[in-house]
């Protein structure tokens, strides 16, 4: 198995839980708890694909503070390869912090490193001998996005596969050379609300035909609804696995982790879809995105109906 490069923003999440009012400005409240973890959707990822045993490498962007050193520590207590990671003492490492209760959550981000963080930056020796590339949070990488497709051109000059997480755009006007990267993607992990932002249909089905390009394959993410992707033009619709979920942040990076893992073993896609759905649930079962993600023997058993929820997912595909 070649590494997977991973290639993007890099924070950690700082997770305030169980406020009983929601703080106004001028106001203080209290809240039950904290707990600091990895966020981002690039990290997340990375440590879901090396908790599932591959080979992965990280290039991204630290400043020189604190911050960077928990996040280089966390990848690297995880098994990935940090060799790429760049420290620029005159940014600072980006942070979230993140407002929860039960039911909801406000995020609060500081960019940071990761608005500087350029497709430039990224070294030709990262790709050396990978066989996949990874990209989240397209949208929110404002420096990384024009260089995008040119990376991933390079990427598949070098006969790797790639994949693409676009995340939320936070302007919503949904492109800003999406659909040009998209040319270079071989597999695109939209979740439900980028899905009908980008496809521009309330249907999920007919906003993935609209996205279609003769080369993606898009894997839409749709909550505790499930997922779906087109096969031949069909519909494969896989539900959800019922878990009661502690925190949901970060499944869907989960999920991507655990498709990419069975895809790029050439699962066939009904399969890659049921082993990622498993990994984001069990992604669910600890605060933050990284905190308790599913080692690939998890994912299986759940697949098999013998883990911790004992039920496999009906499937519901249309005919
Ligand atoms: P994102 O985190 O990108 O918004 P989703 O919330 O759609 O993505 O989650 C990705 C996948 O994780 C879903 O397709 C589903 O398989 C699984 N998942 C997410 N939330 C739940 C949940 N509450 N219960 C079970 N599985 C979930």
């Amino acid at each position: 198995m070649k590494p997977i490069l991973v290639v993007g923003e890099l924070n950690p999440d700082l997770i305030l839980s169980g406020y009983r009012s929601f703080p106004r400005l001028g106001q203080e409240v209290l809240v039950d708890d904290w707990t600091l973890t990895l966020g981002s959707a690039s990290a997340i990822a990375a440590v879901g694909l090396a908790r599932l045993g591959n080979p992965v490498r990280f290039a991204g962007q630290t400043g020189c503070d604190p911050w960077a050193d928990f996040c280089s520590q966390a990848l690297e207590t995880a098994g990935i390869d940090v060799s790429h990671l760049k420290r620029d003492p005159a940014v600072k490492t980006g942070l979230t912090v993140s407002i929860t209760s039960a039911s909801d959550r406000a995020l609060v981000t500081c960019l940071g490193a990761i608005a500087s963080f350029r497709a430039e930056d990224v070294p030709g020796a990262a790709l050396e001998g990978c066989g996949h590339l990874h990209i989240s949070s397209y949208f929110l990488q404002t420096g990384l996005r024009p260089g995008c497709r040119n990376l991933l051109a390079q990427a598949h000059a070098r006969g790797l596969t790639t994949s693409l997480d676009p995340g939320f755009d936070p302007s919503e006007q949904w492109d800003d050379g999406l659909r040009e990267t998209l040319r270079e993607v071989d597999v695109f992990f939209p979740n439900e609300v980028e899905l009908r932002g980008l496809g521009g249909a309330e249907d999920p089905v007919e906003c993935i035909r609209r996205l279609e390009n003769g080369r993606t394959l898009v894997v839409a993410k749709l909550g505790a609804a499930g997922c779906l992707a087109l096969e031949h033009g069909r519909p494969l619709y896989v539900p959800a696995f019922p878990v009661e979920p502690v925190d949901t942040t970060g499944a869907g990076d989960s999920f991507n982790a655990g498709f990419l893992h069975a895809w790029l073993r050439a699962q066939p896609l009904i399969e890659a879809l049921r082993f990622a759905a498993a990994c984001g649930a069990l992604s669910t079962r600890a605060m933050g995105g990284a905190g308790r993600q599913a080692s690939a023997a998890e994912a299986e058993a759940l697949v098999c109906g013998s883990g911790p929820a004992r039920r496999v997912p009906q499937e519901a595909n249309a005919q």
